[in-house]
Order: C-alpha cells, then structure tokens, then sequence
C-alpha cells in the first residue's frame, strides 16, 4: 500500500511540474522549505543555487510585494481565510520578473493553535499576466478613443450652431440693400464669410470621421451615372484651381459607365482628392481627371503634377489627423481628408489607391463596383 500511495504522489507530483505548478511544505518552526529547489527551477535556478528556508525564498520576492505576500499569510494563519493566496513578482535568474501565483493551507497547528506546517503550490503566471494586462490596456485604450469620438462629435456639432449664425450674418450684411456696404467692407465680408466655410466643412468633415468610426456613417448605394457627377465636381473646384494657377483637366467620360454608389459621398470623395491635388500642387501645375472600366471594376483617376508623396509617408496618409510631409506645413488641412475619403469608399464596397513619386506628383484612383 505504502508503495502504491508513492507511485501515485509521484505521479502526482510530476502532473503538477507538467503544468508549471510545484508543491511545497513549509515546516514554521525550523523554517525549512521543501521542494525549494523545484520552485526555483520555476524561475530558471539550478538545484541547491536558492537556500531551502523562507528567508531566501523572500529574498527573491519583489519589494513592493513582499510585505502584501506575509499580510497574506499573516490571515490565514490567524484564520480569517480558509486558504492562503498571493500572486507576486519573483526575480528570475535572467534578471526579469516573473508572476508567481502561491496558494497554501496550515494542516498542522500546536496546542497554542500556532502554525507548525504549511503546505501548497506555486505555479508561474506570467504568461497569464501578460495577456490579462494586455486585455486591460487594450479595454483602457478602446475606452479613450470612444470618449474621444464622443467629445469630437459633440464639440462638432455644438461649433456648427454659432458658425452657421457667423456665416448667415456675413451673408445678409452682403446682400442689404438699404446699408449697402463700401467696396473694402464686402472684400473683408467675404474673406469672413469663406474662412467660415472653410471652417464648416472641416468641421463637418470631423463629424464624419466620428461617425464612421462609431460605425454610424450609412451610405445609400443606388446606379449612379458617373460622367455628370465627375464634370460636376471639376467646375466645383474649378475656380480654386484657376486661382492656385494649375490646370484643370477632365477626360471626356463614357456616358454609359454607372457606379454603385451614393452621389453625395461619392462627391465627398472627388472633391477631396481634387481639393488635394490642386493643394499640394504647384503654379503651371496640372490635374487630370479621367473614368475606366476596368477588369469589371469602375476606376476613377486624379493625377497631378505636384510636390507627390514620400514612400514612407504614403502608409500613414490615410491615419486620421496624418499630414505625412505636410505637418505644421502653411498649406491648410488638419489631415481627416483622406481618412474620411477611404473610409467613405470602403463603404460603398470600394477602395482608393495612390502612387506618387516626390517631386513629380500623385495619382489617386477610387475604385468602385460597377452598377448591378
Ligand atoms: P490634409 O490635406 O488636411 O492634410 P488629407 O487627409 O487630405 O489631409 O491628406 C493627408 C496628407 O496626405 C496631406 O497632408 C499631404 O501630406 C498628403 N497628400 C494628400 N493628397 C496629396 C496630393 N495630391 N499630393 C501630395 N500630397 C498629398
């Protein structure tokens, strides 16, 4: 029998060193560990390198946690907790720290009622911790960037309501017939009643990027013709190319290609790419649009002769508040531009893609489904 109860503690035993857990006995008043050497070995020690006794084992516990470890015990033995249990740092023999999960029982006291044997396992958590801290961080970071979206959304539209009563007095100060205003005076009202605009629409752009980012951003798809809308949008931005010194060129389009999109966000994005190619262009530069069908694929082209992209600025273009090579540049935007248009036409089941070479200029292609 007594050889059978050691084949199965064995057994046991060797269970528990499988899955990186060892049993100790803790014998109080001689202070003597046993199995000191396999729990060491949990942190990378040789056999005899850590004494068998609780000073030692301390001696590897992290400061800050040693003194949380004894009050840990301290209760138990007092038997205010059925069972002792402590997760703390040890020093490996690599230098690092390694969590230990440690959990034990008094089973024998003496007549005072004082501990006299300890008994428990000691198992390595580190990979546990790791993983659960990396949980926390990424619970923590998602938690910032919704209350991030959330402060955005609601500043943009709170900035909306006094902008639009901005613009609309700029507007009627203009067109009073009856207080008509000096030359000088309109000029100055115009200039205020652009900058406005311009504001409007970053800060309308902003609203997008927080609501497609809450996933909130719907698009209607529908067959939408593209000649008329590509033409639409190049005498939109017509006048700002004229006034930067860079011509403007639209390819006549197929009257018969037609896109599954949504004509407003589809809009959006042409007039970003175009916004863009005629700022980050320079005077006698050039933009030319075109439209393909292409492999069964609808491929809309804005290329330009301007200052182009560094490769390793193209990544992160599309990162929302990214200017690449245009940080802190006197070139105005705040780099949600392309971030908006992606996402817009990723929705639409579409994509955007760029080459650019520095100095020579950039082309952007939106490629969208073509009408079912
Ligand atoms: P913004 O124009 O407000 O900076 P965007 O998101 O539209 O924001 O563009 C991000 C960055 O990509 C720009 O700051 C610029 O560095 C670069 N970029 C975009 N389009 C072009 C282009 N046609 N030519 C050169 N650089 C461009």
């Amino acid at each position: 029998m007594e050889r059978g109860r050691r084949i199965s503690e064995a057994l046991m035993f060797e269970a528990l060193r499988g899955s990186g857990t060892t049993v100790w006995e803790w014998d109080v008043r001689n202070d003597r560990l046993s199995s000191t050497d396999e729990s060491a070995a949990l942190l990378g020690y040789a056999p005899g390198e850590i004494a068998d006794d609780q000073i030692a084992w301390n001696a590897l516990i992290h400061p800050d946690d040693l003194a949380a470890n004894h009050a840990a015990y301290l209760r138990h033995a007092r038997g205010e907790t059925p069972l002792y249990e402590h997760e703390y740092r040890a020093l490996g023999k690599d230098g690092g720290w390694h969590w230990l999960l440690e959990r034990g029982r008094v089973v024998e006291r003496d007549a005072q009622g004082e501990p006299l044997r300890v008994v428990g396992v000691l198992s390595d958590i580190t990979d546990r911790r790791a993983l659960q801290e990396a949980r926390t961080e990424a619970f923590a970071a998602q938690a910032a960037n919704r209350a991030k979206s959330e402060f955005l959304s609601r500043m943009s539209h709170e900035l909306r309501t006094p902008l639009n009563a901005v613009l609309g007095f700029a507007q009627l100060l203009e067109l009073d017939e009856r207080e008509p205003l000096t030359e000088m005076q309109r000029h100055r009202v115009v200039l205020i009643r652009e900058a406005g605009a311009h504001l409007l629409e970053m800060i309308g752009e902003l609203l997008d990027m927080t609501s497609i980012e809450a996933g909130r951003l719907a698009v209607n798809l529908g067959a939408l013709p593209l000649a008329p809308l590509i033409a639409d949008c190049v005498e939109l931005v017509r006048p700002q190319a004229d006034a930067a010194g860079v011509a403007l060129q639209l390819v006549p389009v197929a009257e018969a290609l037609r896109a599954n999109a949504d004509p407003t966000r589809l809009r959006q994005v042409l007039l970003n790419l175009l916004g863009n190619a005629i700022k980050y262009n320079r005077r006698g530069g050039r933009v030319e649009v075109s439209a393909v069908r292409l492999d069964g694929l609808l491929v809309i082209t804005v290329a330009d002769t301007g200052v182009g992209i560094a490769a390793e600025d193209l990544p992160s273009i599309f990162q929302p508040f990214q200017r690449g090579a245009q940080a802190g540049s006197t070139i105005e935007g705040v780099g949600i531009g392309l971030a908006v248009t992606q996402a817009l036409a990723e929705l639409m089941g579409g994509r955007i893609e760029v080459q650019s070479t520095p100095g020579v200029g950039s082309t952007f292609r939106v490629v969208l489904q073509p009408a079912p």
